[in-house]
């Protein structure tokens, strides 16, 4: 993409109403427009770098059996009155709203309610289970503190998924294999060294839940980490009793500050008794389904990227999630770089390399300082100097590394071993 082309532009100042860092810097940089406070559109680059993390959650619930559906954001109170959640005491962060009859609807906070209820249109016998069922949809919950930025707004994108089994066993083998594939997800993003599996509570349905938390000054959440064991405890949970029922001793642990990124939860048959989804055993029995649900937020863990890696200077992308893989910054519009630039730009989208090409005619401190600001994992520099080398500068974004390259020797780096650049 040519930047000369793109609508967003750089600006020196966020919002005065912004606190949080990544707000700041993704508004800074044309990723994310801030609508009011806790919520934000998001804008070219910022789509990108939305759509490649949601691309990533979904090869891995994919390879685990998962199951794509998208389910509807308006909520037959019918549903929820069921399972006793559509009250306001039960779920504080509804949005209700009316049709013009007069009845209620909701917007969905969290989907167990028309899912399971769907779910009684497909489950009659044991050979109908398991089923693992998922989709990245629009929540609303009318959070009551949003000072998070991107991490914490009133309409955001979940990856909620559910897990149906026929046992308690089968459920515990499933809910393994997703803690599995969350660990590969945030490992792939860039934020594996420091997330934790992480003992929380497991709310009104069993006694623990397993949360996934990434250490940072900006999280909203304390855990206590044992180092060893690559494992965490939630505040909430953290008294001699929870301890001594997971072998922990408070000597072991350390206290730190965390952003949850994920969750996962046992849900038992709370939700399979409430609504009727019963399926039968091989005996002819009816049996409630056993269930879990498995959330992320795409947004969020787009917003812990940017409040974890980012420097003084801008964000800073891990490979996986950037907008382009390449910033081609040009210096001058003399006939001979604007050739060479075209040609170095051709011939890297022709590999299937992204690229961001600064096409645009401003001063070269400018360019560096937005090219800084962007954040895109690697930017290669053509100028006067360049063309007379032979040879262009690399620059690292994460480490600052500068190397020279040819553009046959570039394209062979960035094709052959992509992620290590
Ligand atoms: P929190 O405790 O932070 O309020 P939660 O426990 O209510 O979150 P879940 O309902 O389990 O969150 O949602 C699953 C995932 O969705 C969370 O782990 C988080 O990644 C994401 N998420 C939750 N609330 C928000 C929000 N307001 N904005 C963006 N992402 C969110
Ligand atoms: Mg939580």
């Amino acid at each position: 993409m040519r930047q000369s082309q793109l609508f967003t532009k750089t600006r020196k100042e966020a919002p005065s109403d912004e606190v949080s860092k990544n707000a700041q810097l993704l508004i800074r940089a044309g990723y994310v427009h801030k609508e009011m406070a806790g919520v934000y559109a998001f804008l070219p680059l910022g789509l990108r770098v939305l759509n490649k993390t949601i691309g990533i959650i979904r090869e891995e619930m994919n390879a685990i059996g998962g199951q794509e559906l998208s389910l509807t954001a308006l909520q037959d109170p019918e549903v929820w009155k069921k399972s006793g959640r559509w009250s306001d005491e039960a779920i504080d962060v509804w949005f209700k709203t009316h049709l013009k009859s007069g009845s209620e609807l909701g917007l969905g906070t969290t989907h167990e309610e028309p899912l399971t209820d769907l779910m009684r249109n497909h489950i009659a016998s044991y050979k109908d289970l398991p089923k693992y069922v998922y989709q990245f949809q629009t929540k609303f919950r009318n959070e009551l503190r949003a000072k998070s930025g991107i991490m914490r707004s009133r309409e955001f994108i979940m990856k909620d998924l559910y897990s149906f089994s026929r046992s308690e066993e089968e459920f515990r083998k499933f809910y393994e294999a997703c803690a599995e594939a969350y660990i590969k997800i945030f490992d792939r993003v860039g934020l594996g060294a420091k997330t934790y599996r992480t003992f929380a509570s497991g709310g009104s349905f069993s006694k623990f839940s397993d949360e996934f938390q990434t250490v940072c000054e900006a999280g909203e959440d304390t855990i206590y980490i044992h180092e060893g064991r690559k494992l965490a405890v939630n505040k909430e949970v953290y008294n001699d009793e929870a301890l001594s029922e997971l072998g922990l001793r408070k000597e072991d642990l350390r206290e730190e500050k965390a952003i949850e990124v994920g969750n996962i939860f046992p849900l038992g048959t709370r939700f399979s008794d409430a609504l009727g989804l019963t399926y039968k055993n091989e005996a002819g029995e009816a049996v409630p389904v056993v269930m879990g649900s498995y959330g992320i937020g795409p947004a969020r863990l787009m917003g812990t990227v940017v409040e974890s890696l980012a420097d003084d200077k801008g964000i800073v992308w891990p490979q996986a999630i950037a907008p382009f893989a390449v910033h081609l910054v040009q210096l001058g519009d003399d006939a001979e770089v604007q050739k060479e630039a075209q040609e170095m730009y051709r011939e890297m989208t022709g590999e299937g390399i992204e690229v961001l090409w600064d096409d645009r005619d401003a001063r070269a401190g400018e360019k560096f300082a937005d090219s800084d600001l962007i954040g895109i994992p690697l930017r290669v520099v053509v100028s006067q100097k360049s063309l007379a080398e032979g040879k262009f500068e690399c620059v690292e974004r994460h480490s600052g590394r500068t190397v020279h390259h040819t553009l046959s020797e570039l394209i062979g780096q960035l094709t052959s071993h992509k992620s290590s650049l």
